[in-house]
C-alpha cells in the first residue's frame, strides 16, 4: 500500500512529512519489514525472531516454511502436466493441505492456486507498493490502481523454486508473474455476485444442499470442488426449463386462487423488506467502523507530523489503512447489491400489485 498517499488522505499536506513517511516505509521494506499478509508456504516472524538471524537474513520479518516446498513443487508439476489449476486445487483439497494463514476460504480454488503460483515471492522476490492511490480531482477521494512498477527486492532465502522454474511453469499455462494475461472475453452480469445468491431457491433432493446457478445450469452446491465435492449428485439441470416450469405452475395456481396470489405477493415483499433491513443495519455498523478508523488514522497522521516514533506509527497507520480499505470495499459491494435488490423489489410490486398476470412479472435476474 502506498503510505505517502495514505498520509495525504489524512491531512498530511506537509510535503516534507510525506517524503519522510514514504522514505521510512521504503527503508523498512528494504531491510525486510513491511510484511503484511503472507502466502501459503511462508510465515511471519516476530521482531525478536527476525533480529536473531536464525530463520534467514537478519531483519527479514518473514520466513519460508521448508516443509511446504515439496507441495509447491508438486503443484508446479501438476499444473504443467494438466494445465488445469482446478485439478491442482482438487489435489490439494484431497490431500488436506491447508491454505495460507490469511486465506478467506478453507478449501483451495483454481484462483487461489493461480494467485500463489504467479507470486514472484516463490522465487524469492518480494514486492512493495503493488497498489497506488491516485487522487480523483473533484471528489478528493482516491482510486486504487495496480502499480506497474512496484519496488522489489530479492531474498534468495524465501525461494521455493528458481526464477527459471517459475517462469517455465507460468509460460506453460499462459500466465505471467503479474497474474493471468489478457482481459475477460465476456463480462457476466453475475460477476461479483456470490453463487449462493441465485434467485432460484432450489434444494437438491438427494442431500438437502442448496442448488447454485452455474452458468445456465443448476447444480448441487455441495457437489462443487470448492465445497470438497461432498455430494455425489453431479446432475446439471438447465435453469431456464426449471424456471419456466415452476413459474408456469405458480401462475396457474395463482389464477385459480386469488388469495394465494395475495399471500404470495405479501410474503415475497415482506421477505425482501426483511433482507433489506438486515443489510441496512450491517451497513450502518460498517459505516460507524469506518468513521472510527478514519479518526484513528487522522490521529496517527498527526502523531507522525509531530515527529513521534516514526516506524511504529507508520506500521500502525498501515494496519488501520488496510482495514479501512477492506471496509470501504464491503460498503461499495453492498451499495451496488442494494440498488439491484431495490429495483427487483419495485418491479415485483408493480407487476404483482397491478394484477397483471403476466409471465414477465417473474423475470429472474440471472
Ligand atoms: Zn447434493
Amino acid at each position: 500500500m502506498n503510505l505517502s498517499t495514505a498520509a495525504i488522505r489524512h491531512g498530511l499536506f506537509v510535503p516534507d512529512t510525506c517524503r519522510r513517511v514514504r522514505q521510512t516505509a521504503t527503508e523498512a521494506f528494504y531491510r525486510g519489514g513491511m510484511v503484511q499478509r503472507v502466502r501459503y508456504g511462508y510465515r511471519k516472524l516476530s521482531q525478536e525472531e527476525a533480529d536473531s538471524g536464525e530463520f534467514g537474513p537478519r531483519g527479514l520479518r518473514m520466513a519460508k516454511r521448508p516443509e511446504c516446498t515439496p507441495v509447491i513443487l508438486e503443484m508446479r508439476r501438476r499444473l504443467m502436466e494438466t494445465k488445469r489449476p482446478q485439478a491442482v486445487a482438487d489435489w490439494l483439497n484431497a490431500e488436506g493441505v491447508e491454505q495460507g494463514p490469511y486465506a478467506r476460504r478453507r478449501l483451495w480454488s483454481a484462483a487461489a492456486v493461480r494467485d500463489l503460483l504467479c507470486d514472484p515471492v516463490l522465487h524469492g522476490t518480494r514486492r512493495f507498493r503493488k497498489t497506488v492511490y491516485r487522487r480523483v480531482f473533484g471528489t478528493g477521494k482516491h482510486r486504487r490502481e495496480r502499480n506497474a512498477e512496484p519496488i522489489t527486492k530479492l531474498f534468495p532465502e524465501l525461494a521455493h523454486m528458481s526464477r527459471q522454474e517459475q517462469e517455465q511453469m507460468l509460460r506453460a499455462v499462459g500466465w505471467s508473474m503479474d497474474g493471468p494475461s489478457g482481459t475477460r472475453a465476456t463480462t457476466s452480469p453475475r460477476r461479483g455476485v456470490p453463487k449462493k445468491r441465485s434467485l432460484w431457491p432450489g434444494q437438491a433432493a438427494t442431500c438437502g444442499g442448496p442448488m447454485h446457478v452455474i452458468g445456465n445450469y443448476l447444480r448441487c452446491a455441495r457437489s462443487l470442488a470448492r465445497e470438497g465435492r461432498r455430494c455425489w449428485n453431479r446432475v446439471q439441470a438447465p435453469v431456464t426449463v426449471t424456471r419456466q416450469r415452476a413459474v408456469a405452475w405458480l401462475l396457474n395456481e395463482c389464477e385459480r386462487q386469488p388469495e394465494l396470489r395475495e399471500t404470495l405477493v405479501s410474503a415475497a415483499i415482506a421477505e425482501q423488506q426483511q433482507g433489506r433491513n438486515r443489510s441496512l443495519q450491517s451497513r450502518e455498523r460498517v459505516r460507524r467502523e469506518i468513521h472510527d478508523l478514519e479518526k484513528q488514522a487522522a490521529n496517527l497522521a498527526r502523531a507522525i507530523r509531530h515527529g513521534g516514533e516514526l516506524q511504529a506509527l507508520v506500521c500502525q497507520l498501515q494496519r488501520v489503512e488496510d482495514k479501512l480499505d477492506e471496509y470501504r470495499g464491503r460498503l461499495e459491494t453492498w451499495d451496488r447489491d442494494g440498488r439491484n435488490s431495490d429495483e427487483t423489489l419495485s418491479n415485483c410490486e408493480m407487476n404483482l400489485h397491478l394484477r397483471e398476470t403476466n409471465r414477465d412479472a417473474f423475470q429472474f435476474v440471472v
